[in-house]
């Protein structure tokens, strides 16, 4: 049986976090594991007021009690921190906002990990500068994101 020993979350959304623990929110599901989120992620996410800001879709209660849960194990960096040898970290606000993105290297090989920069349903449309629905009014697009991710591979707009 393999034990994980770092969990890195590309943000905080309930597809990428909320597996950290059992279906109750009540114990983490990898104990043994450090996690690891952007600072500024998880300051978003924290924020008491949250609920009233974001849709109600969004569950950020839960989203917060897997944060809070996850406290103890957490370490918060700051885009742009090697978390790991060969794990750097990236900045790709834009999904939402403290997503990172990860590049992985060892030896020759290499692998960049967007999260859901590339995926985020503003991307197709003709303006690319609008932001993901339930952000909307927080400053930023889809668009930022995925320029970040230009001088790391051939994404072009
Ligand atoms: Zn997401």
């Amino acid at each position: 049986m393999h034990r994980l020993d770092l969990i890195l979350f590309t943000h905080c959304h309930f597809d990428h976090l909320w597996g950290v623990s059992d279906s109750k929110n009540a114990s983490l599901l990898f104990p043994s594991a450090e996690l690891v989120a952007s600072e500024t992620e998880v300051s978003f996410w924290s924020d008491p007021e949250l609920p009233g800001k974001v849709s109600p879709k969004q569950q950020p209660l839960v989203t917060q009690a897997n944060l809070k849960l996850a406290s103890p194990r957490l370490r918060l960096i700051k885009a742009g921190a090697e978390v790991a040898p060969g794990v750097t970290t990236f900045d790709t606000a834009g999904h939402t906002p403290g997503h990172i993105s990860v590049h992985i290297s060892s030896g020759s090989e290499e692998i960049l990990i967007t999260g859901a920069v590339v995926v985020n349903s503003a991307v197709p449309k003709p303006e690319p500068t609008t932001s993901y629905p339930p952000f909307r009014g927080y400053g930023f697009g889809a668009e930022t994101g995925c320029r970040r991710l230009e001088p790391r591979c051939s994404l072009r707009w």
